[in-house]
């Protein structure tokens, strides 16, 4: 396990200290005059860069996540992936309305103005123009939703008979089907797949669309999924940060995933998943 802690800072924290803890372990550090944030630490490496830091700087540990290492992911089949960690196309990459019936690609019977969830996408996106910059990219996921690849990057997993993946075009304005990019879709949803004994239900909109929240290690799935799960599933659930479904990848996937360049933790959010 490798773990990324964002620490708030109080007071003034001088380069010269940062410099030292650069030194102190192998992962990246970035910092602000409010913010220092270390990645790719062991717990171990972070005590003794915590001890340091509380005889120098006043500050409060404001996020201390864990995650598995590459090494470690290879050893689950299943993971859950909500896409980039970062996400860097927003609301002009896909004319996205939350209005009710404000955009014809959903459809909004299950629509809840509250919570804004329940949008069923029965048709392909019409997108303002692809810019250089996204077209360029192999993998981006607006909203941490939907998931936009490059020609290359379909081409590649087709060529390894990836199942349960369906490829829509992208359209522009005129009607025009994008040749460098396409949707990468979960061809069907499954249903009674999550254990929900081990998510909480936020309480904020009682609405029929099912939200959950999934803990930061693993996400807990019944045992007899296993033998109905592709390549490329989606859930049924809505995970409460997220606008739309959550995707289960096979190893087979990621496998790709990393192969292209694509990093766990670094690129895409990867969580495994267990099977109780
Ligand atoms: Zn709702």
């Amino acid at each position: 396990m490798k773990k990324q802690i964002l620490l708030a800072i109080n007071s003034e924290i001088s380069l010269d200290v940062i410099n030292k803890i650069k030194k102190m372990f192998g992962g990246k550090i970035s910092h602000s005059k409010l913010y220092v944030t270390l990645d790719g630490i062991t717990a171990e490496e972070a005590e003794h860069v915590l001890n340091y830091l509380k005889n120098v700087v006043d500050f409060e540990i404001d996020m201390d996540l864990n995650y598995f290492t590459d090494e470690e992911l290879m050893g689950f089949d299943f993971f859950y992936c909500t896409g980039q960690r970062k996400p860097d196309t927003g609301i002009r990459f896909i004319d996205f309305e939350f209005k009710m019936n404000g955009n014809a690609s959903f459809d909004y019977t299950n629509f809840c103005p509250k919570c804004k969830k329940g949008l069923k996408q029965i048709s392909p996106f019409v997108v303002k123009g692809l810019s250089k910059k996204y077209a360029a990219k192999k993998f981006v996921s607006p909203f941490w939703a939907y998931w936009i690849v490059s020609s290359e990057f379909m081409e590649k997993i087709q060529q390894h008979n990836i199942s349960g993946v369906e490829f829509w075009e992208l359209l522009n304005y005129k009607g025009e089907a994008s040749k460098t990019n396409f949707q990468m879709k979960p061809a069907r949803i499954l249903q009674n797949v999550l254990d929900l004994k081990y998510v909480k239900f936020p309480k904020d909109c009682n609405c029929i669309n099912q939200r959950v929240g999934i803990p930061d290690t693993t996400v807990r799935l019944h045992r007899e999924a296993k033998n109905i799960l592709l390549d490329f599933n989606e859930l049924y659930e809505h995970n409460s940060s997220n606008l739309t479904g959550m995707y289960i990848i096979s190893k087979k996937l990621l496998k790709i995933f990393i192969e292209e360049g694509i990093r766990p933790h670094w690129d895409i959010d990867i969580i495994p998943v267990e099977f109780v």
